[in-house]
């Protein structure tokens, strides 16, 4: 959206406004939802034209539907893509998108951490209909260029990675894929547009589990792929959506995404305030063996994460002294903040990836892919900072007694 002066209009303002005039639906400030399944021809030759793609209107909402259209113009508009296709769940996002650019004896080549699921849909599933997926260490943007080879397609990766924030430098990795002719997907779902952009840095692909920050809520399971090229999209809307997994977003659902997405940038500011001073506590506490959080000076990754991250996030992980039993007697211990899985609500969720959300890896490929047995993550919430703060630091004190 352009205001006055054709000045472009800021993230926040386009989180709320993108793409919608009041003035055209009777003036109703919120957008309308619309519910239907299916969409009344004035004739059969329109109809004939809407199925054979020459004419724009809508005819079946799992391909399309008036609600979902505006969130993703939102979505695609904060990502600074041209097109963006919106699922019923991250998982709904990822399988659509790679089944729609992957054909049988391709392969994918993949950063070693992968969201649990991720993980099994190429190592287990996608390995069913030929496709092979290679894990290299994509920290290291040389070890790509060696390990390209003639079937390679797709380049796939989370930065930063769950669960152990490992970065990826998006630019870097995206310069030697496009030399080979490989396309760039990149799971962009801990960091939200808000903090980084991964089409503006040379990727194809950006996708998300709209489920976390962006609906940010923990009420609903939703996905995003947002793309720099308008043919995939189609691609991926009329054969991977529509064909192959039917993973479509209610428009309910659709609703409450634009509501999240009013106050995204707000919610970030928050998350990543915070998560800064968890990370500093972590560090400075004796139960503590390691933190893995992009705004610590001392992270690896800290250059990379400056220039690649407006922010750091709103995700710490950890190790304790004591493994895994500490592990969980630090989680035990927990009162304010909740044992769960997923991450980006407003309530702060801690959760222990070997045995939760990444125990689809074996404990051999766990070692293999750096998640250890003893980590622990957090998705720091919107709750009093100070508060917080003192029930992190009594379950560590408390993960020390043995
Ligand atoms: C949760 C998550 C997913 C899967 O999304 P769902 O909405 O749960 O299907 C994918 N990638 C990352 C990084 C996630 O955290």
């Amino acid at each position: 959206m352009s205001s006055q002066q054709n000045r472009p209009s800021g993230f926040s303002t386009r989180a709320i406004h993108h793409g919608y005039q009041a003035a055209d639906h009777h003036g109703a400030l919120v957008p309308p939802i619309y519910t239907s399944a299916t969409y009344a021809f004035p004739d059969v030759a329109y109809g004939a034209r809407c199925f054979a793609g020459t004419e724009a209107g809508y005819f079946y909402s799992r391909v399309g539907n008036p609600t979902l259209a505006l969130l993703e113009a939102r979505l695609a508009s904060l990502e600074e893509g041209v097109a963006a296709v919106v699922f019923g769940s991250g998982m709904g996002a990822i399988s659509s998108t790679l089944w729609s650019m992957l054909q049988q004896g391709d392969e994918v080549l993949a950063d070693l951490t992968l969201y649990g699921c991720t993980f099994s849909l190429l190592n287990h599933g996608l390995t069913q209909f030929g496709v092979t997926t290679r894990h290299i260490d994509l920290t290291d943007p040389n070890q790509l260029m060696n390990a390209i080879g003639p079937r390679t397609r797709v380049l796939y990766f989370e930065t930063p990675a769950n669960p152990n924030m490992r970065l990826i430098d998006i630019a870097a990795v995206s310069n030697i894929a496009h030399r080979a002719g490989i396309k760039v997907v990149v799971d962009n779902t801990y960091c939200t547009p808000y903090l980084q952009r991964p089409l503006t840095l040379g990727a194809d692909v950006s996708l998300h589990s709209v489920t976390k920050y962006l609906g940010g809520h923990g009420d609903l399971m939703a996905g995003a792929a947002i793309f720099s090229d308008a043919e995939l999209a189609m691609h991926v809307r009329v054969f991977g959506l529509k064909d192959m997994t039917g993973a479509v977003m209610s428009s309910q659902d659709a609703h409450l995404v634009m509501r999240g997405l009013k106050t995204l940038s707000l919610r970030m500011d928050r998350h990543c305030q915070t998560a800064q001073m968890v990370a500093e506590l972590l560090q400075s506490h004796p139960a503590t063996e390691r933190v893995y959080f992009p705004g610590l000076p001392d992270f690896p990754q800290y250059e990379l994460a400056r220039r690649q991250m407006s922010q750091f996030g709103g995700m710490v992980a950890f190790e304790l002294r004591g493994g895994r039993d500490a592990g969980i007697r630090f989680m035990d211990a927990l009162q304010l903040v909740t044992r769960a899985v997923s991450l980006g609500d407003a309530e702060t969720l801690a959760q222990h990836p070997a045995s939760m959300t990444h125990a689809t890896y074996t404990p051999e490929e766990r070692a293999a892919h750096g998640i250890s047995e003893g980590l622990v993550r957090l998705s720091i919430g919107l709750e009093d900072p100070a508060d917080i703060l003192v029930d992190v630091q009594q379950a560590l004190d408390q993960a020390q007694n043995t």
